[in-house]
């Protein structure tokens, strides 16, 4: 299997654009990049896709934290270190 390095022949399909950047997929070396402001970061498709997880894991976390108590907040502190260590695993 060749290397997913950057190449003058990738074509970037778009995937999505927002007022943060854009992300776009090159079929061929099957790598995501996603493009902000500053940086742009490139991720296989496995590991884009334990960040899209790892991102709506830490999105719904602020929507509850929003309703929580300060001890409540505390508690989900514990909760999310446990889900981050169960999705280490696999
Ligand atoms: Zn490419």
């Amino acid at each position: 299997m060749k290397p997913a390095l950057p190449s003058s022949k990738c074509q970037h399909v778009g995937l999505a654009q927002s007022q943060v950047g854009e992300i776009t997929l090159c079929p061929d070396c099957r790598v995501v990049h996603i493009s902000l402001q500053y940086f742009s970061m490139r991720f296989d498709l496995d590991a884009f896709d334990a960040l899209t997880h790892m991102l709506a894991t830490a999105q719904s976390n602020i929507a509850r934290m929003a309703q929580l108590s300060q001890a409540g907040y505390e508690a989900l502190e514990v909760r999310a270190v446990d889900v981050a260590n169960t999705e280490t695993r696999h």
